[in-house]
């Protein structure tokens, strides 16, 4: 049977404040009526762009005010856990301690208790908040069932080639309305007055999943 039948209550765990909303956001709209869908943004304390580290905090503001402008087309729930992610914490010289982040993580899993996680896939992508997400999968693979998404919310220009997933049985066919993802991506603007995202998106309807063209 098909996974969108048997799937009811679903987590995505998003690395950084857009990821899962940039990275799946289209998967996200068209189940999000349908489906108890949850997400939890795990490096969320800080939004460090290149604003500078003296507007960060700034910065980090806007970031959640977009972001909550973004998801609010979603409705879905939304967690932050408040940990500092790898450059802004390597910046201030916070420490953090891995053991206690994965902790913080699987304790939220087993209160919540999502029959299905999604997560970053590891693949095209070498942020290491990205690779520390995607190495939850080991430890939470007997909590539910695991999905990936494939984690490259930007395309920019350097990087013309699609990322194309094959060697699936199936493909999963995201149809939807894609005004609201464009509407989520407008959403971020700050990123788009920085160029971080070159251009709004467009869904690939004969990939029947979210990659993305640069417009
Ligand atoms: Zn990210």
């Amino acid at each position: 049977m098909s996974f969108f039948l048997t799937s009811n209550k679903i987590l995505i765990l998003s690395p950084h404040i857009d990821d899962a909303c940039l990275s799946a956001g289209g998967f996200i709209s068209r189940f999000s009526k349908e489906k108890d869908i949850h997400i939890l943004n795990i490096f969320s304390k800080s939004s460090f762009t290149h604003f500078g580290v003296n507007e960060l905090s700034l910065n980090t503001r806007i970031r959640k005010r977009e972001e909550k402008n973004a998801y609010r087309q979603l409705k879905v729930n939304i967690y932050l856990t408040e940990i500092e992610d790898w450059f802004t914490s390597d910046l201030l010289k916070v420490e953090r301690d891995p053991i206690l982040i994965k902790n913080k993580i699987i304790d939220f899993i087993q209160n919540l208790k999502p029959d299905t996680i999604l997560l970053p896939s590891d693949m095209s992508c070498d942020d290491p908040d990205h690779q520390f997400v995607h190495s939850i999968k080991d430890l939470i693979y007997p909590l539910a069932k695991i999905y990936l998404y494939n984690n490259q919310p930007y395309l920019s220009k350097v990087e013309q080639g699609l990322y194309k997933m094959t060697g699936y049985k199936k493909t999963i066919k995201v149809l939807y309305d894609f005004s609201v993802k464009r509407n989520m991506l407008l959403a971020y603007k700050t990123q788009l007055l920085k160029n971080e995202i070159d251009g709004v998106i467009q869904f690939d309807k004969n990939n029947g999943g979210e990659l993305f063209y640069e417009v």
